[in-house]
């Protein structure tokens, strides 16, 4: 096995990292218990909560979840609820949150439990990585934050407070580096209270050891052994290797109304936004001939046009940018493979991505053309 030093770049010795990360768990777990901030998942941390929490919390910030967990919870308080739930009300849950994997994998992790555990999640380590959905990540902030495992949680916020502690210049998305985290918190954190590690851990990443501006290491309980900010640099860290340039794709979205209501189609079962609804939309932006073309097509008989403001959209290795089109009509009789959606219907039975929120609220100003 590679050394860390030679892994992490250093010019200490494998003994010194370990020495300098078993400084950590003292001073940072107790400004945790200070300084923690207050949030609705702290609270009560049962099983299911912090799994919950956790996977809205990938790819999504505090506040934006905030909202999201409450509703969750209210209405599928336990693995049971979750289990059960109707595929497409889950997605109702989750509209606006995004990666909607992660709530189909939910629900797999929550039938298995079902199915192999009596509806209840396994305290084991090993067993929580069998589930749907769950990594070494999950696995670990469900294990030690929940059951008191001692396990490490290694997201970006923890290579990061690391990668900076050490000074390392090694890129920290290779997986053998990651690795080489994972195996020096495993064994220098502490056995006792291994939930307020991870969690302090990671809350002075998103606090104090933060990715955008320099950190505030003043206030850090790090600082007297940092070797980033005893070099006076630690925002030349961590290194990641530059990302691949996103794809852009072009389209033309048709909001198509009728006092009844809106056109919607449902996206296909596998890939991108799998299953959720969307407006129709061409690739490419289009010329006004071509969106008479193309309306005529679906047999759309358009009363007036309306261009919309473009939008944009950003997955993590796709931009969609978004041209606009209302196109209002009297009647509509929706054409193969789109549904016409009753405006009553539109908040409570249709799951249309963010991707789309521009364009829905514009949905909502069009109709006020009706009246
Ligand atoms: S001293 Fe500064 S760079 Fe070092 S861990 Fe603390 S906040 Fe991060």
């Amino acid at each position: 096995m590679q050394s860390l030093n030679e892994l992490f770049g250093l010019s200490i010795s494998e003994a010194e990292i370990f020495q300098l990360a078993e400084k950590v768990p003292e001073p940072l777990v107790g400004w945790y218990r200070e300084n923690a901030r207050v949030l609705p998942w702290r609270e009560n941390p049962t099983p299911y909560r912090v799994w919950i929490s956790e996977v809205m919390l990938q790819q999504t910030r505090v506040e934006a979840v905030k909202p999201y967990y409450h509703r969750f919870l209210a209405a599928l308080p336990d693995i049971p609820a979750l289990a059960a739930v109707p595929e497409e009300q889950l997605m109702k849950l989750w509209e606006g949150l995004g990666y909607y994997s992660r709530a189909r994998n939910l629900q797999k992790a929550a039938r298995q439990m079902m199915a192999e555990y009596g509806g209840q999640m396994p305290a084991d380590y090993n067993s929580l990585l069998k589930l749907s959905g769950f990594g070494e990540y999950t696995a670990g902030a469900v294990a030690s934050i929940a059951f008191g495992i001692p396990v490490p949680a290694v997201d970006g916020n923890v290579l990061r407070v690391f990668s900076r502690l050490l000074a390392s210049g090694s890129d920290i998305m290779a997986p053998a580096v990651r690795k080489g985290y994972r195996r020096l918190l495993l064994e220098t954190m502490p056995k006792d209270f291994p939930g307020d590690y991870n969690q302090a851990l990671m809350e002075l990443g998103a606090t104090i050891c933060a990715p955008n501006g320099p950190p505030d290491c003043g206030a850090c309980p790090l600082s007297s052994f940092c070797r980033g900010y005893a070099a006076g640099n630690p925002t030349a860290f961590p290194v990641k290797a530059p990302k691949k340039e996103r794809r852009l794709e072009e389209k033309t979205v048709f909001v198509i109304l009728s006092p009844e209501g809106v056109l919607l189609r449902r996206r296909p079962k596998q890939g991108l936004l799998a299953g959720l609804w969307e407006f129709p939309w061409i690739e490419g932006f289009l010329s006004q001939p071509e969106v008479s073309a193309c309306l005529e097509q679906w047999g759309i008989a358009a009363e007036k046009f309306r261009t919309l403001r473009p939008a944009k959209h950003i997955f993590s290795h796709i931009e969609w940018r978004m041209n606009g089109i209302a196109v209002l009509c009297e009647k509509i009789l929706p054409p193969e493979g789109m549904t016409l959606c009753r405006w009553e219907d539109l908040e409570t039975d249709y799951a249309v991505p963010s991707a789309f929120a521009a364009f829905k609220k514009a949905v909502l100003e069009c109709q006020e053309e009706w009246k």
